[in-house]
């Protein structure tokens, strides 16, 4: 029987585009191998977001050549952002590419497998009795985990931000599918879901034929039972709101975290960088998230090198890092992107310039990051093991442990003794 293997370069959206693009192919029979070299059939989920990504998928695309031309019956498949952006292109450079699948086609996607490839699969996947019978596993390698993704696409327009031009505009996906594909996960075995959308909190639906806004959609997945665990990626500042601080506090399964992409410090900046909100603006909203759910746990993103970035804008993305205070950060050197409002102007930042200040705020970004990790000596946590002795706490720290490892999904006491860089260590706690 012909076995599959789906890889995601980037960021999350691509990593659960992956496994969603997987699935057709194993309703079609075929089985999931972990090998890419045992594969039949690779799907290869791309992200443009940053140059590096795209360059990463690029490379791998051309050293699967020789994997490709060794079968005819092989198939290689190349989806999302990057396949969006390259279409023709990357055809043309890439011939031994079998299909190219853009984001914005990402709905149709079985059907244009089907068209293209239906018959290749018929003769790989022999025995059709495996129909539905698997899944791709879980992006974060944990079968306690599953990526629900509610909404694609982005009404923003931040003028360095490609993800408008190769997702599209925001659609969402009905309240219903959300609820039935989040009980057939916890079915399965799910204990905690990951929502995913570009901007997750705009999410706009309806249900019993009443509108439904972020805040609400968490309150009716938070009544799903056996649910242990709801987080969200990427919110976006300007819909962080009393009503999203409230549900989070009121859910029981909503994890005190939040990822609060703030970008840059100076108002200048971020209002060239088209952000819709300002410094002042977003700290309150940290201080809003704070009162309702003390210990909430932040974590951001930030820009350094963008144009006409001056020392004084820098200092002042330092300072709201310091204000903000969050556990961890990620940091990015500006890189113009086709076809964004930002790339027709001058990259005006030096490279070493942008290391440089690239290097202080990673230095900044680790002693919060160490301070916040420190801070938790001496508490316990419920963490969901994610492989034996390994797991995450509700706020989103990852945690090591010694004594019994526990068993992917299940939830285990650990008493916090110390920290690694990034991860807290500890006893389990087996009182
Ligand atoms: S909100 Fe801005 S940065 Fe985020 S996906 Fe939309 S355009 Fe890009």
């Amino acid at each position: 029987m012909g076995k599959l293997h789906a890889i995601a370069l980037g960021c999350q959206m691509s990593a659960a585009d992956g496994a969603e693009l997987a699935e057709p192919l194993l309703r079609r029979g075929l089985r999931w191998t972990d090998s890419p070299q045992e594969a039949d059939a690779i799907v290869i989920a791309t992200c443009t977001v940053r140059q590096h990504a795209e360059d990463r998928a690029l490379s791998l695309i051309g050293s699967l050549k020789p994997w490709r031309e060794a079968d005819e019956r092989r198939v290689l498949i190349v989806s999302g952002c990057a396949a969006e952006r390259l279409k023709g292109w990357l055809q043309e450079r890439f011939p031994h590419v079998d299909l190219v699948v853009g984001a914005k086609s990402v709905e149709d996607y079985p059907k244009l497998v089907e068209q293209a490839l239906g018959r290749r699969f018929d003769a790989l996947a022999e025995n059709l009795e495996a129909f539905g019978a698997a899944r791709a596993p879980s992006p974060t390698g944990s079968p306690a985990t599953a990526f629900l993704t509610i909404m694609r696409g982005c009404n923003y327009s931040c003028s360095y931000c490609i993800v408008p031009a190769v997702r599209g505009r925001e659609l969402y996906r009905p309240v219903e599918a959300i609820l039935e594909e989040a009980r057939r996960r916890l079915d399965e075995g799910a204990r905690e879901l990951m929502l995913l959308g570009q901007t997750v909190n705009s999410y706009r639906g309806e249900h019993k034929g009443r509108p439904v806004r972020f805040a609400e959609l968490l309150r009716l997945l938070d009544a799903l039972p056996g649910l242990k665990r709801l987080r969200f990626m990427s919110p976006h500042p300007f819909f962080v709101d009393e009503r999203l601080a409230r549900a989070m506090a009121e859910c029981r399964s909503v994890c005190p975290q939040l990822h609060l992409p703030a970008q840059s410090g100076s108002d200048r900046l971020l209002k060239l960088m088209r952000r819709n909100y300002t410094r002042g603006e977003l700290l309150r909203k940290a201080q809003l998230l704070r009162r309702h759910l003390p210990g909430v746990v932040l974590s951001t993103d930030v820009i350094v090198g963008f144009p006409t970035e001056t020392d004084e804008d820098f200092e002042m993305t330092l300072t709201m890092l310091e204000e903000l205070a969050p556990a961890s950060a990620y940091c990015f050197k500006y890189s113009p992107r086709q076809p964004t409002e930002a790339a027709l102007w001058p990259d005006d930042c030096p490279p070493s310039l942008k290391e440089e200040r690239l290097a202080r705020l990673n230095e900044a970004v680790d002693r919060l990051t160490e301070a916040s990790l420190l801070a938790q000596r001496g508490r316990r946590f419920e963490v969901l093991v994610e492989q034996g002795g390994f797991g995450r706490t509700p706020e989103g720290y990852k945690a090591r442990w010694n004594g019994a490892a526990g068993l992917p999904g299940e939830l285990v006491s650990v008493r916090v003794t110390g920290a690694s860089r990034r991860t807290l260590l500890g006893e389990r706690d087996e009182r």
